[in-house]
Formats: C-alpha cells, structure tokens, sequence
C-alpha cells in the first residue's frame, strides 16, 4: 500500500514592529488553500508544495493535503490565523492517516500574538500528534529565524540557498528526497542548530553578488560533503524581529549525533560574525537615485530604482511615497512605479473611469511617521482586476491577485496603485496592466532585493534607494528592541 504523505505549508515573515496584525483576512487575500484546492493552486509551478507533490509522484506516495497559507509580511500572526491553520493540519492527519511522513513548507520567521515561535509550536503540536517515529521535513526561507523548538522537532530541515529565492522547488525536492531515505530505513537524520550573536548579519543572505552570503554557502556545501552529512543550510535571519531567536544561524541535517555538526554550524556563525561589517549595499537617497535615472535611463534599457526601505516582502507598508514623489518633482518622463497599496485611490479611480482627469490623494495614510500623502492632479491611464499569473523565475506559475487596481499618471510617471500589498518580482506587476517595462525609462519598484530575479536582465542599471522612510529600512538602530536575547550585535557587541 502507499505510503500516505502529509503535505501542508504556513508561511509568514513577521515584521513586530509593523502597526497591521495578521489574521485570516491576511492569508485569505494572499493564499489560503485546504485539500485537494492545494494541487490546483500549485501543481503547475515552481514552489515548494509543487516539489512536494511531485516526490509523492516520483516515490509512489498518496499524497495527503492538509492547507497552504501564506500571507504578506506584517505584524503579529493572530491567534484564530494561527490556530485555524494548525487545527486543519491536525484535521488532515486525523482524517487521512494513518501518515508516514510529513512535508512542510515553512518560512521560520513568524511570530504569533501568543508565542514568539510560530513554527516551533506548530513543529510541536504536529510531533506531538503524530509522535516521535514519523519523520517531518521542513523547508525555509534563507531569511528564517530558526529556534531550538524548530530543530528539534524536524527530522529534516533545508532552506533555500537563493535570494531571490529561485531555488525553492529544487531545495524542496532535496527535503522530499532526504525524507524518501528516512522511509526506507537508509538514514537517521537529526537537525543541528547554531545560532549567532547578531540581530542582523550575512549581507541579508543577498546571492547576487559575492560577499559573506555566497562564502557562507561555500563552506556549507563543503561540510555537505563530509560523511554522515546530508545537508547544510546557511540562514541569514529577518532582524525586523524582537524576539529572542532573532538573527542569522546555520543547520546541519547529519546522520545520528555527532558532535561535528555543532561545530560545522558553529564555524559557519563564526564567519557571519568576522563579516558582520561587510555588505554589498550602497543605498542612495531618493533625489540622488532619480537624477541618475534620469540622466541614464532610456526606454528598452530602463534604470530600476528599488524602494528597499518600504518593502512588502519584509513587512513595508507599502504606501510610502518619498521615491514617487522624487520621480514627479525631477519631471521624469516615461517612467511607472509599481505598486503602491491604497484601495481607497484604486477605488476612487475605478469609479472615475479610464480617460478620467481627478485630483487624487495616493499613498502616506498608514502610518505619518513615514512620509506625507501626495495629493496630485492626474490621469486615471488604466484599471483592472489586479490579478495575473508570475512568469517571472520566482514564484513561477503562481497566481496574483492584487485586487482592484488602477495606473494614476503624473506628468511623465505611472504609478500603480493596487488594493493589496504585493512586493515587486514580476513584470507582470507594470504589464497586467498594460505597462511594458521594457518601454519604459526608469522604473520604480517597491522590493529590496526579490526584485532582481525579473529586472536585473531588462535594467542598463539598478539603484537602491533608503532613505530610512519604512519599516524595512537597513538603518535598524532606531528600532526598539527588548526582547532579543543579550548581548547581540549591534546592540551590545562589536
Ligand atoms: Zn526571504
């Protein structure tokens, strides 16, 4: 008989110090799939569950679909998110089982209202579910906070070794297929866990140019191939994080114990450490950022800025309109930014109609701190369902759903204007709606690093703007920590 394999995914990276909580609503408008809707949703992309779904294929598993959710980073998860998503996992092994295995794709960075370890408590109802002999694999992002309640209640745990993250099926596969071993008796993984003294560290894990990240991972796949190892992960951590396990770590998934594993991971921490100071950043301000755009930008060779403070993917609001309204004052010409979350605008200019000249109030309405509204006369150029499917190497294959959205032209530039918080890796966030980027001279995106997978081969040149006006700013040392563990770099240590 077939082995029966649980397959199930939360994911969320939570920025505490964000003011917007996270509840169902939030999965619900992201992605929020129970049974069988799981195989429609992803079978035909490059994600994580895809991998899933075809090891069950390629070992002669039933698969077993419990639910995926995953919303955009924002604050706290609440605990009825929480609670639901872990109760149809439960439900799942319940009513599907007797289960043999379990596969997971989580991100490792959520905290919860009622823990400040999302993915250690749900690690520990489903261990404590199913008990100690059915082996769980566990998949994360590279920007994963990982706990010691994470470690110990995986057999297997991979994170990917991209960023942007383009390698999440094939890092998947390798769970699927470590965990494939388990079953048949080949191996005895355990996870090992070293944690390092920094809030922040690695580069931010950034792959696309060498610097501490690509050695760090170097090193790893070289300790990947002592005897008894099956796999070494490298995590950079997401320091938009108060909580204890804050910060960059490193897992060795190896064959029984063996005291080498914590000093493999150990060794690697110690590298994050001596390179602590390096990055590969130049951050600009936004006028300096648009003036060079200006100058160099031409359409089919545009120059990409990156609003890298106001970042969705990290827990940015994406409202803030400080790079927009650079591009507007400098009167650039053939220029579009997408895309900025205001349903309230997106709203306004439906109503008006496409061709429709309104004053418009866009962006600034989530939190002041971060800059003001711009209030602009304008012309409504586009609108639309928000909704396209990711052809770009990351997250291909998935669905977007923006919600209703709208292009709102000022002068030369474009700005789209969507009902939900989408970070930028797609063309498709500029030509769902009848932008082509190519054509344009100077983009703006609201991403800090994702957006590269798709506008790295059309950019003659990328910039990155931080003018510390958002909650993803790489300035962290205004941000109120008090409850990370002590002493950590850079609060204490140097
Ligand atoms: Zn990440």
């Amino acid at each position: 008989m077939a082995r029966k394999i649980l397959i199930g995914g939360f994911k969320h990276e939570t920025n505490t110090f964000s003011r917007l909580p996270t509840g169902l609503d939030a999965y619900r408008a992201r992605a929020f799939h129970v049974g069988d809707a799981i195989v429609e949703a992803y079978g035909a992309t490059r994600t994580e569950i895809a991998a899933f779904l075809d090891a069950c294929k390629r070992h002669g598993w039933q698969p077993v679909c419990s639910v995926v959710g995953d919303a955009t980073p924002s604050g706290f998860v609440t605990k009825e998110a929480f609670d639901t998503v872990a109760g149809l996992m439960l439900e799942a092994i319940d009513k599907g089982g007797p289960i043999d295995a379990i596969l997971l794709q989580l991100h490792g960075a959520m905290v919860c209202e009622h823990t400040p370890d999302g993915e250690g408590s749900l690690l520990r109802v489903i261990r404590d579910k199913v008990g100690p002999k059915v082996p769980i694999g566990v998949t994360l992002d590279l920007h994963a906070n990982v706990t010691h309640a994470m470690a110990h209640h995986a057999d297997v745990m991979v994170s990917y070794r991209t960023y942007p993250h383009i390698d999440t099926y094939e890092i998947a596969t390798e769970c699927a297929d470590l965990i494939a071993r388990t079953l048949a008796g080949e191996i005895h993984p355990t996870v090992t866990l070293a944690q390092g003294v920094m809030i922040d560290g690695l580069d931010h894990g950034r792959t696309t140019t060498p610097g501490p990240m690509t050695e760090a991972l170097a090193m790893a796949s070289e300790m990947a191939k002592a005897p008894g190892v099956h796999s070494v992960s490298v995590l950079a951590g997401f320091a938009k994080a108060d909580i204890p396990d804050v910060g960059p770590s490193a897992l060795v998934v190896g064959e029984g114990h063996d005291p080498r594993y914590r000093e493999m991971a150990t060794q690697i921490m110690t590298f994050a450490w001596e390179t602590r100071h390096r990055t590969s950043l130049t951050p600009l301000m936004a006028a300096e950022a648009v003036r060079i755009a200006k100058e160099k930008g031409r359409i089919g060779a545009p120059v990409v800025i990156a609003d890298y403070a106001d970042n969705p993917g990290g827990g940015g609001y994406t409202d803030s309109m400080g790079l927009v309204k650079a591009m507007i004052d400098a009167g650039l010409e053939s220029a579009a930014m997408s895309a900025i979350c205001d349903p309230d605008a997106a709203q306004a200019c439906h109503k008006a109609g496409v061709g429709a000249r309104i004053p418009l109030a866009v962006g600034g309405k989530i939190d002041p701190l971060f800059g003001p509204t711009i209030e602009a006369e304008g012309t409504v150029t586009a609108i639309g369902d928000g909704r396209f499917r990711i052809e770009g190497p990351m997250q291909n294959g998935v669905m977007v759903d923006m919600g209703p959205s709208a292009v709102f032209k000022v002068g030369g530039v474009e700005i789209v204007i969507a009902s939900k918080r989408y970070q930028n890796y797609c063309l498709g966030f500029f030509s769902s709606l009848g932008i082509d980027p190519r054509q344009r001279a100077v983009l703006g995106v609201k991403s800090m690093q994702h957006f590269r997978a798709a506008y790295q081969p059309i950019a003659s040149e990328v910039l990155i703007v931080d003018e510390g006006n958002g909650i993803t700013s790489n300035d962290i040392s205004k941000l109120p920590y008090s409850h990370v563990r002590r002493p950590i770099f850079p609060l204490d240590l140097d």
